[in-house]
């Protein structure tokens, strides 16, 4: 359905697509993940040219995109894109906004494209607001929209763009819910996110994109579990844990536990299970004597779905899980109680603190 071959994109000196050659077929799921800045967006937006490739070639359906004589408007109808924002309009109701497009652009009538806008509508669960103004809804909700304005123009792919960054950690699996329906539909689809539990479960495939080109590319099960390649290895292991260098007292705990409870979510784990590894966090810390120089590391594993946390620190009490040493404190007796397994070890000057949290 999309042949891509050699397709490269200079911004002036800056190279970010070297050369892209890939072959995607209808009805794949595809999902591409990578660092920030290695090319994902200006990828997307070179295959439905809201960039102009530098060089290369894209084919839709055997038809070359990038020939003078290609119909490009016409072309273009096949690929819908969803961005993080929403870009809805914001004095349309959810309703017009979703048969604006089809009455103008595909000239159906009026009565024809309210019929599909609310079947639509119905598919992302919000028949209810269609009288509604954007601004009366909420970020998932508005994100669920504009898939559903996207999907009226009657797309054969649809294209997104980190769909669920801009929203608030609870609205992310509404929207994931809603592609992962479309994906059931059949419908073709490429998706960059950060939602690697996600790109894990809906994927056909997974692109790893890195220095200009789809550096690695297979089935989720090689790209998250067994990566060939350096950078992707390399990639995969730091998305899999989160460090934390404390220098002071003054450190944001709450912040900290936010990010890791996101973390754990993001790995599948339950909200309970991120709540325990948040605490978790806590009681170490509670633990330090002085928070001079203490690491803090979070690290999810795929194999035993359980999730380390590792304290390096010259804070730590000497051998607080001792029998008899600080057998009375609530933080030692919580860690003891809800982790799968407790290491202590002194290494290089520093006490080290493994805990295993159960994942369920
Ligand atoms: P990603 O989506 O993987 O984070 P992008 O495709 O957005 O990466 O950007 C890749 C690189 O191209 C970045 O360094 C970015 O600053 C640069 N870039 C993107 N769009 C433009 C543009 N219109 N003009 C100049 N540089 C751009
Ligand atoms: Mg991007």
């Amino acid at each position: 359905m999309i042949k891509v071959r050699n397709l490269a994109k200079h911004f002036g000196e800056l190279v970010v697509l070297r050369d892209v050659s890939v072959d995607i077929k209808k009805g794949e799921i595809i999902t591409v993940i990578g660092p920030s800045g290695t090319g994902k967006s200006t990828f997307l937006r070179c295959l439905n040219l809201l960039e102009t490739p530098t060089g290369g070639q894209i084919f839709i359906d055997d038809i070359p995109l990038l020939d003078k004589n290609t119909n490009i408007p016409k072309l273009r109808q096949k690929m819908g894109m969803v961005f993080q924002g929403f870009n809805l309009f914001a004095h349309l109701t959810v309703l017009e906004n979703l048969t604006l497009g089809p009455i103008k652009l595909l000239g159906k009538k009026k009565e024809e494209a309210n019929k599909k806008a609310m079947e639509l509508l119905k598919l992302v669960g919000l028949a209810e607001k269609a009288h509604a103004f954007p601004d009366e809804l909420s970020g998932g909700q508005k994100q669920r929209v504009a898939i559903a304005r996207c999907m009226a123009m009657e797309p054969e792919i649809l294209l997104f763009d980190e769909p669920t960054s801009a929203l608030d950690p609870t609205m992310v699996s509404e929207v994931l819910a809603v592609i992962r329906r479309l994906a059931r539909e059949g419908m073709t689809m490429i998706i960059v996110t950060h939602e690697m539990e996600f790109a894990r479960n809906i994927s056909s495939r997974v692109f790893y994109m890195d220095e200009g080109i789809i550096y690695e590319e297979g089935p989720p099960n090689q790209i998250f579990e067994n990566p060939l390649k350096e950078k992707t290895k390399a990639f995969i292991n730091r998305i899999r844990s989160l460090h934390y260098a404390i220098t002071s007292e003054n450190y944001d705990l709450y912040a900290m536990q936010a990010e890791m409870e996101a973390f754990c979510e993001k790995h599948g784990l339950t909200k309970k299970v991120a709540g325990f590894v948040a605490l978790m966090a806590e009681e170490v810390l509670g633990l330090q004597k002085d928070f001079a120089d203490v690491k803090l590391g979070l690290a999810y594993s795929e194999k035993d779905g359980t999730v380390e946390m590792l304290c390096e620190s010259s804070g730590l009490p000497e051998n607080p899980f001792d029998e008899g040493v600080m057998a009375d404190d609530i933080g030692i007796k919580l860690i003891k109680g809800r982790c799968k397994s407790v290491d202590y070890d002194y290494k290089d000057g520093k006490n080290v603190l493994l805990l295993k949290v159960k994942g369920e």
